[in-house]
């Protein structure tokens, strides 16, 4: 199932190019205001249990246009936005020159697989505009896109096993993990407002299957830049959410990046960044 959040915080079921409002067949109160919407963290917990209705409900709505809605970022609220470093291994080849030229050096702790925070507040639909950080721009520093398969908590946890980590999730999504490239601190140059474009829905993982057989690729301009498949992460999606939830507990709703393609480069005002994940859809970002 492919779950949108929509409008007024409304909840949609996509089917085809048409979305159905579902948001009546909720079984609990539904409230517009993001800050308090703990709706959606639930229906990432108990999705399973809230399916049928979901389903019967979409059946029976007449779908609007997928064209004529605003669609929002398939979160609200998330506790954390975790991101994956060093996950593929042309990535991580291609950072020690992105690495020299913007940081006049190798560090080699950033090209070890670990994770680390981005600010959820830096979250943006799937339809938005990625603003470039006017005094970064004017430091001169290079600010890189990174489309990455990105996975939605489900019920979540902690110290789960690799053997019921694909379980714990409710889905996947597509991501961009914008970042300044630099010597500060990845949580500062990772968390600018609007550098986590996430959309275009949540495709509920029985929708999906497995996760290493996805196609990611990302267009600047119409120029392809990343190409990859999920097949060549070096930590799986099962391995790297039982790594972070080692690390800490997994609340429903949480997103994970996990980890950028070779292909990272430079974006400039007026680009059009072009993401698709194959079986997850696909959007279309503007920056400036
Ligand atoms: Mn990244």
């Amino acid at each position: 199932m492919r779950l949108a959040i929509f409008g007024a915080q409304r909840l949609g079921v996509v089917t085809g190019d048409g979305v159905a409002d579902v948001t009546g067949a909720l079984p609990w109160p539904h409230d517009a205001d993001p800050l308090t919407a703990g709706w959606w963290r639930r229906l990432c917990r108990d999705f399973e249990a809230v399916r049928p209705a979901l389903a019967a409900a979409a059946r029976g709505a007449a779908a609007l246009p997928l064209a004529g809605v605003s669609l929002a970022a398939p979160v609200l609220n998330p506790s954390k936005i975790i991101a994956v470093a060093s996950n593929y291994a042309g990535h991580v080849s291609e950072m020690h020159d992105v690495q020299r030229r913007t940081l006049g050096r190798v560090e080699s702790w950033m090209m070890e697989f670990d994770v680390f925070l981005k600010a959820p507040s830096a979250v943006t639909g799937p339809a938005g505009t990625v603003v470039l950080p006017p005094a970064e721009v004017a430091a001169g520093h290079e600010i890189h896109h990174e489309a990455e398969l990105a996975v939605v908590v489900g019920p979540g946890g902690k110290d789960i096993p690799p053997g019921r980590a694909l379980g714990a999730l409710a889905g996947y999504t597509i991501g961009l993990d914008i970042t300044v490239r630099g010597a500060a601190d990845r949580s500062r140059r990772k968390s600018y407002d609007t550098f986590c474009p996430l959309g275009p829905w949540l495709t509920t993982s029985d929708e999906v299957g497995d996760p290493a057989s996805l196609r990611i690729e990302l267009e600047r301009n119409g120029v392809l830049r990343q190409q990859v498949s999920t097949s060549d992460m070096l930590v799986s999606v099962a391995d790297l959410v039982a790594y972070a939830s080692s690390v800490m507990t997994l609340l429903p709703g949480d997103v994970i990046l996990t980890g950028a393609p070779p292909g990272v480069g430079p974006i400039a005002a007026g680009d059009k960044l072009r993401v698709r994940i194959g079986r997850l859809g696909e959007m279309e970002l503007s920056v400036r």
